[in-house]
């Protein structure tokens, strides 16, 4: 009888899951640990509507205060969990306590990397939680200072639309030789960037950082960039320290089985710290995005659930899906994209900074972009859960 469910992580993922085992007819316990002293709330306008201002503190919370006691969980926020033993089934608490289980969900997202010596600064900040974005909207909000944004991801280029927007100006340095390289390559994380320059924010690429120094970035060989703000944007890691010493396997993320159970009876693990093999593309990903957190949450407790009624568990073979929002431009990405894809504009054109492009490789369909192109993206969805052929793919493009 599993009586007793912790979830660890009070963000999307960790609602997600409260939300399904209850739907799923759990009527046992939860208890829901968070380390931010906030109940769950949304992150993506923390780089966008609610850093320009134009939203408040209560349209990001992602359950009404009003619609929380209906889930009867117990929501122990503040404090973090920082140990995990799965014979025992016991999660550690920093304030000394512990926390017993039957079944565990993990949640726990990942946390903004930094630059050595970030911390000697003041002027310096990292943006993942709401306190982090409301730090960065009173340094920016009035414009008129000089930002730089070290970083050219979802980051830095959100970021950067919103400074702008609001009436700084803004640079931003690159590691990589273009912006958005990761997500969708050299040749479409250019062309996505492009808006930036016409709106008046400068991109440099292939930048060293070399430092920081009082009120500047210092580049290579030893320049000093003066700026009022310093935003840094620099990808992120797992959040899971808390699993040193656990039973459980941890590489960039702890690993799962396709049905998302982290390798130990009743413990699941959805979103940004996980790691799992998604069968749709044969391919073991980490991904860091709002739709997968939401789906993984509710497939690993559903799961749970089925685990411990002694019924087959359901692997997640998803099409991974994200959206980004940059001046007025609506990005989406459905799918997997490759260093080597070949990609393909279908619709459109990049010096309307409106397209459609499609990524394939050893003659599959791998992925869609869109820029402001909605309805060039959304079909695909069914083509890449079949499977289309390359050929296919153009041909289903061409008849649109
Ligand atoms: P998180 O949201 O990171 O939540 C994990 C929670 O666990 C946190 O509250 C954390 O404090 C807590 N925690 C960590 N360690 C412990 C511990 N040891 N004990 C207890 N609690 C712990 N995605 C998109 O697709 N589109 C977007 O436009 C978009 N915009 C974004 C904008 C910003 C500024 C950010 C930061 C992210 C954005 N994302 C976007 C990504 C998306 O928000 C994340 O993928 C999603 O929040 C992941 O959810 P999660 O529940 O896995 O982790
Ligand atoms: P990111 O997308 O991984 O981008 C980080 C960028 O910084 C990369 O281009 C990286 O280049 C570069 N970089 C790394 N070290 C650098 C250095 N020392 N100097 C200069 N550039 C450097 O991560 P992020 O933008 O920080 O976003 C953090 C997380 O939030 C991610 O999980 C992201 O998915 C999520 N998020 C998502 C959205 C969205 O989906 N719309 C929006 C905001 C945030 P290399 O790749 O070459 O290292």
């Amino acid at each position: 009888m599993m009586r007793e469910v912790v979830v660890v992580g009070a963000s999307l993922a960790g609602l997600r899951a409260v939300e399904s085992l209850r739907t799923g007819g759990y009527d046992g316990g939860i208890t829901v640990i968070g380390s931010e002293p906030h109940l769950p709330y949304d992150r993506p306008p923390l780089s966008k509507r609610l850093l320009s201002g134009e939203w408040q503190l209560e349209r990001i919370a992602l359950r009404k205060p009003e619609d929380m006691g209906s889930l009867d969980a117990q929501w122990r926020t503040g404090v973090a969990a920082v140990g995990l033993d799965t014979d025992a089934r016991r999660v550690s608490l920093a304030d000394g306590s512990t926390v017993g289980y039957d079944g565990l969900i993990m949640a726990t997202g990942a946390t903004a990397r930094r630059l050595p010596g970030q911390e000697d600064f003041e002027h310096v900040v990292v943006l993942r939680t709401v306190d982090d974005a409301l730090t960065l909207r009173n340094r920016i909000v009035d414009g008129g200072k000089r930002v730089i944004v070290i970083g050219a991801g979802f980051i830095g280029l959100e970021v950067a639309a919103t400074a702008r927007q609001l009436g700084n100006e803004v640079l931003v340095l690159e590691g990589g030789p273009a912006p958005l390289m990761r997500a969708l390559g050299t040749e479409m994380g250019a062309a996505v960037a492009a808006v930036h320059g016409d709106r008046g924010v400068e991109i440099r690429c292939d930048v060293t950082v070399e430092g920081l120094a009082p009120g500047a970035v210092v580049v290579d060989g030893g320049w000093h960039e003066q700026a009022d703000v310093i935003v840094v944007g620099i990808g992120v890691s797992p959040a899971v320290e808390w699993l040193a010493g656990s039973a459980l396997r941890v590489t960039d993320g702890v690993v799962c089985g396709s049905d998302l159970n982290a390798g130990a009876p009743l413990v699941y693990a959805a979103g940004d710290m996980m790691r799992w093999h998604n069968p749709l593309f044969d391919e073991e990903m980490r991904v860091e995005h709002w739709t997968n957190a939401a789906e993984q949450g509710s497939l690993a407790a559903s799961n749970l659930l089925s685990e411990a009624a002694g019924q087959p568990t359901e692997a997640y073979a998803p099409v991974p899906f994200f959206w980004s929002e940059q001046f007025d431009r609506r990005i989406q990405f459905l799918g997997r994209a490759g260093a080597d894809d070949e990609v393909r504009i279908v619709a459109g054109s990049i010096a309307d900074r409106r397209f459609a492009a499609l990524f394939g490789r050893a003659g599959r369909l791998r992925g869609v972009l869109g820029v402001n192109m909605p309805r060039h993206v959304m079909p695909f969805r069914k083509s890449l859960m079949e499977r289309l052929s390359w050929d296919d793919a153009l041909a289903q493009a061409a008849a649109m």
